[in-house]
């Protein structure tokens, strides 16, 4: 059998035909033509007219306003004033291609230089000026393809007008040769849930058409697969169909033991989608997007409206808000703009919160205005906060100080240095509770940057490792009677989620599309499977062999 090996975005499975993304075309030579005159002038007229006609084809099929848009640019191609520039560069002795090229580069400048509504059909033109210079060449034009059949999409990586373009009836799933578990290509898949392999880097050799399975769950592509391997990627994508129209139960195992399933989220507007989904309430409320975008901190006025627009949304339902998480992936310039040769491991998280205290002391009492006002209407949530990075116990005794200071009730900590899982019977004398984020645990534990696509096969948290400093966290959280739950991307895996339970996690949360593969999951294994699927994880070298390790036991 063979396979590629990549990282897995999401859980899914998908198989079909494959279609590659062209590379963008070099730039044509200026060198002076071999043909007639009149040869190139053929060439140009036929390119230009099959081009025009692929368009308005392709606009007839879309309709609605993808239509408009295709058939602007048919004329484009075949606009008077175009044509007369593209002759005069081919009376000069110059190639059809270059003719093409110049001719277009200029008239887009003139767009660009308009500005406004013709500035921005410049991309447009290009877009015309690539297919034409494609059609010359004889090769397929640059972009998204287009074969006319659902396809397995493998490129380099998604640029994000590529992915604006996307027809999501069409792609089955996506493999990159390029790019980490953070690249667009992977965000687009998440936030779409579209099965895709990411920093596959073998996947330069797949030939267009060639029929492929897209493992998400594994991050493997089967290349040459078998009648009956094509079977069972069926079989689990029906699978997971049916998990996704299943009833929306409260998550729980087989043997009824309750665990709350909570949502991910980094912004109000997604708890609608949340809660149809099925989320008991949220286990991480990112507050970033907040700050993200500003060159200061949002007023406490700005702070207390979104946070009310979260909390009424989950009436009587927990909702754990993150205070501020600032550094490495999340520079804020505002709060550290010193330059670090490792920023993941500079001043980040609470360490930076602590040195601007002030922005920290805000946000906190933002959230209890935000807490008491919604109280105050009758529909308040449940309001648990955490601080993000903690590294000591003494950083931990700081955060939930401060925050009782401010009127919170439920004030504990993440989980995300080896440090505080190691010391979590100490950390949790202190804090209400725990939440584990494996995302920074697993870059921390394997000393792997998780932005880098170079190392993005060590952001693996099935490494047991990881799962053995979470044991550390669930057991202390289970001696002292504390809540631990899990909130980075591992609880989003079903067989992981089982195991993490297994591990003493009393909660999961996750993005809200992977809720109903947790839920079904999770309902096949009792407390007591649970405990024997993590027991065999954790008796593994590394990450693979715990997560075969895992799968058999749970099969057993
Ligand atoms: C994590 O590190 O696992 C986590 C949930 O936080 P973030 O991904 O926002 O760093
Ligand atoms: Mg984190």
């Amino acid at each position: 059998m063979a396979e590629l090996r990549g990282v897995g975005i999401g859980l899914g499975v998908a198989q079909g035909p494959v279609a590659r993304m062209a590379e963008p075309l070099p730039a044509p030579s200026d060198a002076p033509s071999e043909r007639t005159l009149e040869e190139e002038t053929t060439r140009v007229r036929e390119a230009v007219g099959v081009v025009a006609r692929e368009l308005e084809q392709r606009g007839a099929l879309a309709g609605g306003a993808a239509q408009d848009v295709l058939e602007a640019q048919a004329m484009m191609a075949e606009d008077p004033s175009l044509e007369t520039e593209i002759d005069a560069r081919l009376a000069q002795g110059r190639t059809a291609e270059w003719a093409v090229y110049d001719a277009f580069a200029s008239f887009r400048d003139t767009l660009t230089a308009m500005g406004g509504y013709l500035g921005e059909r410049a991309a447009d033109l290009d877009d015309v000026a690539q297919r034409v210079i494609a059609r010359l060449r004889g090769v397929p034009a640059p972009g998204v393809p287009d074969p006319g059949h659902p396809f397995v999409l493998v490129a380099k990586d998604l640029a994000p007008a590529d992915t604006a373009l996307l027809d999501l009836d069409k792609v089955l799933a996506l493999i990159t040769t390029e790019g980490g578990p953070t690249s667009h290509t992977a965000i687009l898949a998440r936030e779409k849930s579209i099965v895709a392999v990411v920093g596959a880097v073998g996947a330069k050799g797949l030939l267009e058409g060639q029929t492929v399975i897209v493992d998400a769950a594994s991050g493997v592509v089967t290349t040459e697969p078998t009648a009956e391997e094509l079977d069972r990627a069926q079989n689990r994508a029906a699978a997971r169909a049916s998990a996704a129209s299943a009833p929306i139960t409260d998550g729980a195992l087989a043997d009824g033991t309750k665990v709350p399933l909570l949502a991910n989220l980094g912004n109000p507007d997604g708890a609608v989608d949340a809660v149809a989904l099925g989320a008991e309430g949220v286990g991480l409320f990112r507050t970033e997007f907040l700050f993200l975008s500003s060159s200061q901190a949002p007023t406490i006025e700005q702070q207390r409206v979104s946070y009310e627009k979260l909390l009424a949304a989950f009436p009587g339902q927990k909702v754990v808000v993150r205070v501020l998480d600032a550094g490495a992936d999340k520079p804020l310039p505002f709060l550290n703009d010193a330059h670090e040769e490792n920023p993941a491991l500079g001043l980040r998280g609470i360490r930076a919160l602590r040195a601007s205290e002030d922005i920290l002391r805000e946000q906190l009492t933002a959230l209890a205005e935000a807490d008491a006002a919604t109280r105050a209407n009758g529909g308040g949530a449940d309001l648990w906060v955490m601080a993000p990075m903690v590294a000591t116990v003494e950083e931990t005794e700081y955060f939930v100080t401060l925050a009782r200071d401010y009127g919170v009730k439920t004030a504990g900590v993440m989980v995300e240095v080896p440090s505080s899982a190691l010391l979590a019977d100490r950390v949790l004398k202190y804090a209400d509770f725990a939440s584990i984020g494996t995302n920074d645990l697993t870059q921390y534990t394997l000393a792997a940057d998780r932005l880098l696509g170079s190392v993005a096969s060590f952001q693996d948290p099935w490494h047991p490792a990881v799962l053995r400093l979470i044991r550390e966290v669930g057991a202390a959280g289970q001696s002292l009677g504390k809540p631990v739950g899990i909130c980075g991307e591992a609880a989003a895996d079903p067989l992981l989620a089982v195991v993490l339970v297994g591990l003493g996690a009393t909660t999961l949360s996750m993005a809200p599309t992977a809720l109903a593969d947790v839920r079904a999951t999770l309902l096949q294994h009792s407390l007591e499977d649970a405990r024997r699927i993590a027991e065999a994880a954790l008796a593994a070298d590394d990450a693979a062999t715990a997560r075969t390790a895992a799968q058999e036991a749970a099969t057993r």
